[in-house]
């Protein structure tokens, strides 16, 4: 058997340092293949760029690492890897090693999550990583992505071995700031965020509104079995993921409707 296919890619653009920090780490368990967004894609959840054609070219950075770049989203990286780019069908994927936590109900926002469930869909063991940076309004923190990336490869390494994961499926990996007291695998919690709505006037004295949000200090009660708790205390979580977002409780009791709903006359 060759070398595994490795496909790295991120939603922070190819310049960011979590990628880099992915690529060094990985390229020891096999062939690193990126493609990657040619900018920030942040909260770009599953965007696709159907509206105009993809370009993709090679990209040599500074350090002599070969990668792809995209006008495409995340999602479209690894949809073009996957669907001829890459050298072959990648055996595991990548995404990350996103600046910044993607942690509870927010997943859903994540590009760097979105890649991972590309891959997903695509029946290909994926797995999202971030690293949270702490506090907004705490003192700064230069992360160490060498770390991130080390948990990556332990997971990469398990997911190559043998792969629990069934088509659908991905892992959604948080690294806390500080040297991890342990893994805590996890459900997704609730949100970090506090979000509010700032108004003010532009130059030309029309409203605008910005859409902002402030970290809570601290997780909500009833959380200690989430990845928000985890990571709020010092824990690395990982939390299984499907993209069958289906309400299954639900689905049963809503089939009372079927029987007496009130159907258009033609
Ligand atoms: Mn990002």
């Amino acid at each position: 058997m060759g070398k595994p296919l490795i496909l790295l890619t991120n939603d922070d653009g190819y310049l960011a340092p979590g990628l880099l920090a992915l690529y060094e780490t990985l390229k020891s368990l096999g062939e690193v293949w990126v493609l990657a967004p040619d900018r920030n894609w942040s909260a770009a959840s599953r965007t696709r760029v159907f509206h105009k054609p993809l370009r993709v070219s090679p990209v040599r950075l500074p350090d002599g690492v070969l990668v792809h770049i995209t006008n495409g989203s995340p999602s479209d990286c690894v949809s073009l890897a996957i669907l001829g780019l890459a050298p072959r069908r990648p055996d595991v994927v990548v995404s990350g090693i996103n600046a910044g936590a993607n942690l509870g109900r927010d997943v859903t926002y994540s590009g760097t999550v979105a890649a991972a469930m590309e891959a997903a869909q695509a029946g290909i063991p994926a797995l999202a990583i971030s690293q949270d940076l702490g506090a907004e309004n705490g003192e700064e923190k230069v992360p160490d992505y060498q770390r991130a990336a080390q948990i990556a490869a332990s997971l990469v390494e398990k997911l190559l071995a043998n792969s629990p994961l069934p088509s659908g499926t991905l892992l959604n990996v948080n690294v806390p700031l500080e040297r991890p007291k342990g893994v805590k695998i996890t459900r997704l919690g609730t949100s970090i965020w506090r979000d509010y709505l700032v108004k003010g006037k532009d130059p030309r004295g029309r409203d605008y509104y910005w859409l902002a949000g402030e970290m809570m200090n601290s997780p909500p009660p009833g959380e200690e079995d989430t990845d928000v708790w985890a990571v709020f205390s010092g824990y690395i979580s990982i939390t299984p993921l499907q993209l069958d977002l289906t309400d299954h409780r639900l689905l049963k009791a809503l089939r009372v409707w079927e029987m007496d709903f009130s159907l258009p006359a033609k």
